[in-house]
């Protein structure tokens, strides 16, 4: 399954400043997407995610594996986002869209189409013809890390492409869904980046956690930050994070987010 690589040339990389110094340029979401799917900031990650692309799994050796940063993914309008940790190395890494191709994202997904927010309750390939209504799917670190581990360096250079998307989604955004609490405290500083001032002292994560952050300056709304536990796969067959928990926070989420809400 191939996908585009972007267009024209960007120098420098591979240079740990590359998302401070482009991220705040970005002036709309589809340079920020094609821009960030360039970096090469995390030396670490650079070669883990290419060398999964390489060797790739027995079930996928078809596959012409994405092997790079994934961008954002769902409504550019959206008025709720929803924040996970980072792509999984034979998931969104192999598939090149957020969230899709493993069992995290089937978990994810299905809960979204329930609340009428996704098109459709699976997400198989980026040309699956899958839309989300109201929506964006993010993350906090863009390349598959070992063992679903970013380093605080790695998460922190990685920071600037999530501001920037907070940034650019900042005139609709109402709602922010942070899954897990690697994507909550990693959330808030971006959120911070944005121009938002956060309380102190600062929220700290569980699930069903409702936290109201005040307006800022150029911000005239509030933004009601929500945390579920991640749909992993530890935490889905344990049931800690069973389906309809995680209905339950995208529902009011949705709803503070003035999304209609279907089922
Ligand atoms: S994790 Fe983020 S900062 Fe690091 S190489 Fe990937 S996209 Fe760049």
């Amino acid at each position: 399954m191939e996908r585009s690589h972007g267009r024209g040339a960007v120098s420098g990389t591979d240079d740990p400043s590359f998302p401070a110094r482009q991220a705040p340029r970005c002036t709309r979401l589809d340079e920020l997407d094609d821009i960030v799917t360039r970096c090469r900031a995390c030396p670490r990650l650079v070669a883990w995610r290419e060398e999964v692309a390489r060797v790739r799994r027995a079930a996928f050796r078809d596959w012409d594996y994405w092997g790079r940063p994934v961008p954002g993914f769902g409504d550019a309008d959206a008025s709720l986002a929803v924040v996970g940790l980072a792509p999984a190395a034979h998931g969104a890494n192999r598939t090149g869209r957020m969230f899709t191709g493993d069992a995290t994202g089937d978990f994810l997904f299905a809960a979204l189409h329930e609340i009428g927010l996704a098109s459709q309750p699976t997400s198989l390939h980026a040309g699956d013809g899958l839309t989300l209504r109201g929506v964006r799917l993010t993350a906090p670190v863009r390349c598959a890390p070992p063992e679903n581990r970013p380093t605080a360096n790695e998460r922190d250079a990685c920071r600037s492409w999530l501001s920037a998307e907070l940034r650019l989604l900042a005139p609709r955004l109402r709602a922010v869904v942070a899954l897990g609490g690697f994507g909550w405290q990693a959330l808030l500083p971006a959120i911070r980046d944005t121009g938002r001032p956060l309380p102190r002292p600062r929220p700290v994560f569980g699930h069903g956690v409702h936290v109201v952050l005040p307006a800022g300056e150029g911000l005239p709304h509030p933004l009601h930050l929500l945390g579920s536990y991640h749909p992993s796969q530890r935490n889905t067959f344990t049931g800690r994070l069973t389906f309809p928990m995680l209905v339950g926070v995208l529902r009011r989420a949705a709803e503070l987010a003035e999304l209609p809400t279907g089922r």
